[in-house]
Protein backbone atom coordinates (compact mmCIF):
# COMPACT_ATOMS: atom_id res chain seq x y z
CA UNK A 1 0.00 0.00 0.00
CA UNK A 2 1.71 3.73 -0.99
CA UNK A 3 5.31 3.44 -2.02
CA UNK A 4 8.11 3.38 -0.22
CA UNK A 5 10.21 5.70 1.74
CA UNK A 6 13.97 5.47 1.82
CA UNK A 7 15.74 6.41 4.63
CA UNK A 8 19.61 6.63 5.77
CA UNK A 9 19.96 6.05 9.58
CA UNK A 10 23.71 7.48 10.28
CA UNK A 11 25.87 5.96 12.86
CA UNK A 12 27.79 8.52 15.26
CA UNK A 13 31.23 8.92 16.67
CA UNK A 14 31.86 11.06 20.02
CA UNK A 15 34.53 13.61 19.16
CA UNK A 16 34.93 13.94 23.30
CA UNK A 17 32.82 12.12 25.98
CA UNK A 18 32.65 13.40 29.81
CA UNK A 19 30.57 12.02 32.38
CA UNK A 20 29.79 14.93 34.94
CA UNK A 21 27.66 12.92 37.44
CA UNK A 22 26.16 10.02 38.24
CA UNK A 23 22.07 10.89 38.97
CA UNK A 24 19.96 9.15 41.76
CA UNK A 25 17.91 7.40 38.74
CA UNK A 26 20.84 5.51 37.72
CA UNK A 27 21.75 7.96 34.65
CA UNK A 28 24.35 9.76 33.95
CA UNK A 29 24.72 13.30 33.61
CA UNK A 30 27.47 13.63 30.58
CA UNK A 31 29.10 16.36 28.17
CA UNK A 32 29.80 14.70 24.84
CA UNK A 33 30.51 15.92 21.53
CA UNK A 34 28.64 14.14 18.95
CA UNK A 35 29.42 14.01 14.91
CA UNK A 36 27.34 11.54 12.28
CA UNK A 37 29.52 9.54 9.98
CA UNK A 38 28.82 8.63 6.28
CA UNK A 39 28.22 5.08 7.58
CA UNK A 40 24.62 4.27 7.64
CA UNK A 41 21.78 1.94 7.56
CA UNK A 42 19.17 1.74 5.34
CA UNK A 43 15.44 1.97 6.35
CA UNK A 44 12.77 1.61 4.14
CA UNK A 45 9.17 2.13 5.22
CA UNK A 46 5.78 1.06 3.83
CA UNK A 47 2.15 1.08 4.83
CA UNK A 48 0.31 -1.53 5.31
CA UNK A 49 -3.52 -1.74 5.06
CA UNK A 50 -3.45 -4.57 8.12
CA UNK A 51 -2.87 -3.26 11.58
CA UNK A 52 0.09 -4.39 12.20
CA UNK A 53 4.30 -3.82 12.49
CA UNK A 54 6.42 -5.70 10.68
CA UNK A 55 10.14 -5.50 10.79
CA UNK A 56 13.33 -7.20 8.61
CA UNK A 57 16.85 -7.08 8.30
CA UNK A 58 19.27 -8.64 6.66
CA UNK A 59 21.38 -8.89 9.92
CA UNK A 60 21.72 -12.50 11.23
CA UNK A 61 20.74 -11.79 15.44
CA UNK A 62 18.86 -9.01 15.16
CA UNK A 63 16.15 -9.61 16.73
CA UNK A 64 12.86 -8.14 14.37
CA UNK A 65 10.26 -8.41 17.47
CA UNK A 66 9.35 -6.00 20.17
CA UNK A 67 12.95 -5.68 21.27
CA UNK A 68 13.93 -4.02 18.25
CA UNK A 69 14.54 0.13 18.30
CA UNK A 70 12.81 0.38 15.40
CA UNK A 71 9.73 -1.86 16.41
CA UNK A 72 9.43 0.12 19.84
CA UNK A 73 9.92 3.53 17.28
CA UNK A 74 6.87 2.31 14.82
CA UNK A 75 4.78 0.88 17.94
CA UNK A 76 5.56 4.24 20.44
CA UNK A 77 4.05 6.33 17.55
CA UNK A 78 1.03 4.17 16.42
CA UNK A 79 0.02 3.83 20.15
CA UNK A 80 0.85 7.42 20.57
CA UNK A 81 -1.19 9.28 17.89
CA UNK A 82 -3.78 6.65 17.25
CA UNK A 83 -2.10 5.32 13.74
CA UNK A 84 -4.77 3.32 12.04
CA UNK A 85 -2.97 0.52 9.70
CA UNK A 86 0.22 -0.66 10.11
CA UNK A 87 3.88 -0.39 8.75
CA UNK A 88 6.66 -2.52 7.33
CA UNK A 89 10.03 -1.72 8.38
CA UNK A 90 13.19 -3.00 6.20
CA UNK A 91 16.38 -2.70 8.17
CA UNK A 92 19.81 -3.09 5.82
CA UNK A 93 22.20 -3.01 8.93
CA UNK A 94 25.79 -1.43 8.07
CA UNK A 95 26.18 0.31 11.47
CA UNK A 96 28.24 -2.46 13.68
CA UNK A 97 26.62 -3.64 16.28
CA UNK A 98 27.02 -2.66 20.38
CA UNK A 99 29.80 -0.74 18.98
CA UNK A 100 29.42 2.67 20.65
CA UNK A 101 27.93 4.04 17.51
CA UNK A 102 24.52 4.44 18.48
CA UNK A 103 23.21 1.94 15.46
CA UNK A 104 20.16 1.20 17.17
CA UNK A 105 19.38 4.78 18.11
CA UNK A 106 19.85 5.61 14.67
CA UNK A 107 17.20 3.10 13.14
CA UNK A 108 15.09 4.59 16.06
CA UNK A 109 14.86 7.93 14.77
CA UNK A 110 14.53 7.03 11.08
CA UNK A 111 11.24 5.21 11.80
CA UNK A 112 10.34 8.27 13.72
CA UNK A 113 10.51 10.52 10.83
CA UNK A 114 9.22 7.99 8.83
CA UNK A 115 6.06 7.30 10.59
CA UNK A 116 5.76 10.87 11.08
CA UNK A 117 6.27 11.44 7.14
CA UNK A 118 4.05 8.21 5.94
CA UNK A 119 1.12 9.15 8.48
CA UNK A 120 1.16 12.66 7.61
CA UNK A 121 1.47 13.76 11.48
CA UNK A 122 3.39 16.89 10.95
CA UNK A 123 4.74 16.51 13.91
CA UNK A 124 8.11 18.81 14.60
CA UNK A 125 11.73 17.78 15.75
CA UNK A 126 11.39 18.79 18.58
CA UNK A 127 8.15 16.72 19.43
CA UNK A 128 9.77 14.15 17.56
CA UNK A 129 12.72 14.28 19.92
CA UNK A 130 10.37 14.41 22.95
CA UNK A 131 8.99 11.16 21.79
CA UNK A 132 12.26 9.61 20.98
CA UNK A 133 13.92 10.15 24.25
CA UNK A 134 11.63 7.97 25.89
CA UNK A 135 13.45 5.36 23.99
CA UNK A 136 16.88 5.94 24.04
CA UNK A 137 19.01 8.77 25.28
CA UNK A 138 20.68 8.96 22.10
CA UNK A 139 17.71 8.91 19.99
CA UNK A 140 17.03 12.96 20.53
CA UNK A 141 20.32 13.52 18.97
CA UNK A 142 20.18 10.76 16.21
CA UNK A 143 17.19 12.63 14.74
CA UNK A 144 19.21 16.06 14.82
CA UNK A 145 22.19 14.33 13.40
CA UNK A 146 25.62 16.32 11.94
CA UNK A 147 27.78 18.14 14.82
CA UNK A 148 26.59 18.66 18.15
CA UNK A 149 26.83 19.49 22.05
CA UNK A 150 24.81 16.76 23.98
CA UNK A 151 23.96 17.51 27.47
CA UNK A 152 21.76 16.51 30.64
CA UNK A 153 21.62 12.99 29.76
CA UNK A 154 21.68 12.59 26.14
CA UNK A 155 19.08 15.43 25.66
CA UNK A 156 19.75 18.50 26.20
CA UNK A 157 21.19 19.77 22.49
CA UNK A 158 22.98 22.52 21.05
CA UNK A 159 23.84 22.27 17.14
CA UNK A 160 27.54 23.08 16.10
CA UNK A 161 29.56 23.99 13.02
CA UNK A 162 30.51 21.29 10.71
CA UNK A 163 34.14 19.90 11.70
CA UNK A 164 36.98 20.57 8.81
CA UNK A 165 37.00 17.92 6.27
CA UNK A 166 38.77 14.41 6.93
CA UNK A 167 38.66 11.26 6.24
CA UNK A 168 37.60 9.23 9.39
CA UNK A 169 38.53 5.16 9.97
CA UNK A 170 35.68 3.32 12.01
CA UNK A 171 37.18 -0.03 13.20
CA UNK A 172 35.02 -2.37 15.32
CA UNK A 173 37.28 -5.29 17.07
CA UNK A 174 35.57 -7.90 17.63
CA UNK A 175 34.05 -8.08 21.08
CA UNK A 176 30.73 -7.15 22.44
CA UNK A 177 30.42 -4.54 25.25
CA UNK A 178 27.54 -3.48 27.69
CA UNK A 179 26.82 0.30 27.50
CA UNK A 180 25.78 -0.37 30.82
CA UNK A 181 28.31 -2.18 32.21
CA UNK A 182 31.10 0.22 31.19
CA UNK A 183 28.89 3.74 33.00
CA UNK A 184 28.55 0.60 36.04
CA UNK A 185 32.60 0.34 35.97
CA UNK A 186 32.85 4.09 35.28
CA UNK A 187 34.91 5.06 39.15
CA UNK A 188 34.44 8.71 38.61
CA UNK A 189 35.78 9.96 41.62
CA UNK A 190 39.46 8.29 40.77
CA UNK A 191 39.54 10.06 37.84
CA UNK A 192 42.30 12.53 37.85
CA UNK A 193 41.66 14.38 34.08
CA UNK A 194 38.36 14.95 32.52
CA UNK A 195 38.40 15.60 28.54
CA UNK A 196 38.68 19.01 27.58
CA UNK A 197 35.13 19.59 25.91
CA UNK A 198 35.24 23.21 25.74
CA UNK A 199 38.56 23.07 24.07
CA UNK A 200 37.05 20.88 21.38
CA UNK A 201 34.02 22.97 21.22
CA UNK A 202 36.96 26.52 20.10
CA UNK A 203 38.35 23.65 17.74
CA UNK A 204 35.21 23.42 16.17
CA UNK A 205 34.16 27.29 16.14
CA UNK A 206 37.44 28.22 14.66
CA UNK A 207 37.71 25.14 12.32
CA UNK A 208 41.23 24.11 13.11
CA UNK A 209 41.33 20.44 12.74
CA UNK A 210 44.82 19.31 14.80
CA UNK A 211 43.71 21.34 17.36
CA UNK A 212 40.67 19.76 17.56
CA UNK A 213 42.47 16.26 17.38
CA UNK A 214 44.70 17.16 20.47
CA UNK A 215 41.84 17.18 22.29
CA UNK A 216 39.98 13.97 20.95
CA UNK A 217 38.97 11.73 24.75
CA UNK A 218 36.46 9.88 25.76
CA UNK A 219 36.23 9.45 29.82
CA UNK A 220 34.61 5.52 29.20
CA UNK A 221 38.15 4.50 27.90
CA UNK A 222 39.15 4.27 31.14
CA UNK A 223 36.86 1.28 31.27
CA UNK A 224 36.53 -0.46 28.18
CA UNK A 225 40.23 0.24 26.85
CA UNK A 226 41.35 -1.34 30.21
CA UNK A 227 39.58 -4.54 29.90
CA UNK A 228 39.95 -4.72 26.23
CA UNK A 229 44.14 -4.31 25.40
CA UNK A 230 42.91 -4.49 21.16
CA UNK A 231 41.46 -0.87 21.35
CA UNK A 232 44.84 0.16 22.92
CA UNK A 233 46.68 -2.02 19.88
CA UNK A 234 44.32 -0.45 16.89
CA UNK A 235 44.97 3.15 18.05
CA UNK A 236 48.57 2.77 18.18
CA UNK A 237 48.29 1.21 14.96
CA UNK A 238 46.29 4.14 13.44
CA UNK A 239 48.30 6.79 14.91
CA UNK A 240 52.11 5.19 13.31
CA UNK A 241 49.85 5.17 9.75
CA UNK A 242 49.73 8.75 10.05
CA UNK A 243 46.41 9.28 11.93
CA UNK A 244 46.23 12.66 13.66
CA UNK A 245 44.39 11.51 16.81
CA UNK A 246 42.44 7.89 17.44
CA UNK A 247 40.30 7.13 20.05
CA UNK A 248 37.22 4.90 21.25
CA UNK A 249 33.71 6.01 20.46
CA UNK A 250 31.36 5.92 23.33
CA UNK A 251 31.21 2.79 25.41
CA UNK A 252 33.40 1.11 22.76
CA UNK A 253 34.81 -0.62 21.59
CA UNK A 254 34.73 1.24 17.94
CA UNK A 255 37.95 2.99 17.49
CA UNK A 256 37.90 5.46 15.33
CA UNK A 257 41.08 7.87 13.53
CA UNK A 258 41.10 10.63 11.88
CA UNK A 259 43.12 10.82 8.90
CA UNK A 260 44.03 14.17 6.31
CA UNK A 261 45.01 11.74 3.30
CA UNK A 262 42.50 8.56 2.60
CA UNK A 263 45.53 6.80 1.43
CA UNK A 264 46.99 6.21 4.14
CA UNK A 265 43.68 5.26 6.70
CA UNK A 266 43.29 3.05 3.50
CA UNK A 267 46.63 1.34 4.15
CA UNK A 268 45.74 1.24 8.21
CA UNK A 269 42.44 -0.50 7.37
CA UNK A 270 44.20 -3.41 5.27
CA UNK A 271 46.98 -3.62 8.45
CA UNK A 272 44.30 -3.82 10.62
CA UNK A 273 42.03 -6.53 9.25
CA UNK A 274 45.86 -8.54 7.80
CA UNK A 275 46.64 -8.39 11.75
CA UNK A 276 43.33 -9.25 12.46
CA UNK A 277 42.79 -7.06 14.72
CA UNK A 278 39.23 -5.73 13.40
CA UNK A 279 36.55 -7.21 11.35
CA UNK A 280 34.55 -4.33 10.61
CA UNK A 281 36.35 -1.92 9.25
CA UNK A 282 35.07 1.02 7.28
CA UNK A 283 36.71 4.18 5.76
CA UNK A 284 33.88 6.88 6.22
CA UNK A 285 34.06 10.68 6.86
CA UNK A 286 31.62 13.40 8.50
CA UNK A 287 28.23 13.72 7.74
CA UNK A 288 26.45 17.28 8.21
P1 LIG B 1 25.16 3.15 21.88
O1 LIG B 1 26.29 3.84 21.22
O2 LIG B 1 23.88 3.96 21.89
O3 LIG B 1 25.50 2.53 23.19
P2 LIG B 1 25.60 0.73 20.55
O4 LIG B 1 26.28 0.99 19.25
O5 LIG B 1 26.49 0.35 21.68
O6 LIG B 1 24.75 1.98 20.93
P3 LIG B 1 23.47 -0.67 19.27
O7 LIG B 1 24.08 -1.29 18.08
O8 LIG B 1 22.66 0.55 19.06
O9 LIG B 1 24.57 -0.42 20.38
O10 LIG B 1 22.54 -1.75 19.96
C1 LIG B 1 22.85 -2.46 21.10
C2 LIG B 1 21.81 -3.56 21.30
O11 LIG B 1 20.49 -3.08 21.00
C3 LIG B 1 22.06 -4.72 20.35
O12 LIG B 1 22.70 -5.74 21.05
C4 LIG B 1 20.69 -5.11 19.83
O13 LIG B 1 20.27 -6.39 20.28
C5 LIG B 1 19.71 -4.07 20.35
N1 LIG B 1 18.98 -3.45 19.22
C6 LIG B 1 17.67 -3.21 19.20
N2 LIG B 1 17.29 -2.68 18.03
C7 LIG B 1 18.39 -2.54 17.28
C8 LIG B 1 18.65 -2.06 15.96
N3 LIG B 1 17.66 -1.62 15.16
N4 LIG B 1 19.92 -2.06 15.53
C9 LIG B 1 20.92 -2.51 16.32
N5 LIG B 1 20.73 -3.00 17.56
C10 LIG B 1 19.48 -3.03 18.05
Amino acid sequence: MGQELVLKAYGKINLGLDVVRRLENGYHEVRMVMQSVELADTVTMRRLAEDEIVVKTDKSGLPCDERNLAYKAAKLMKERYSIQGGVEIFLEKRIPMAAGMAGGSADCAAVLKGMNELFGLELSLKKLQEEGVKLGADVPYCLLGGCALSEGIGEVLTALKKPPACTVLLAKPDIDVSTKHVYENLRLDELEHHPDIDGILQSIETEHLEGLCEKLENVLESVTGKEYPVIGEIEKLMKEAGALQAIMSGSGPTVFGIFKESEAAKEAMDMIRSKSLAKEVFVSGFQA
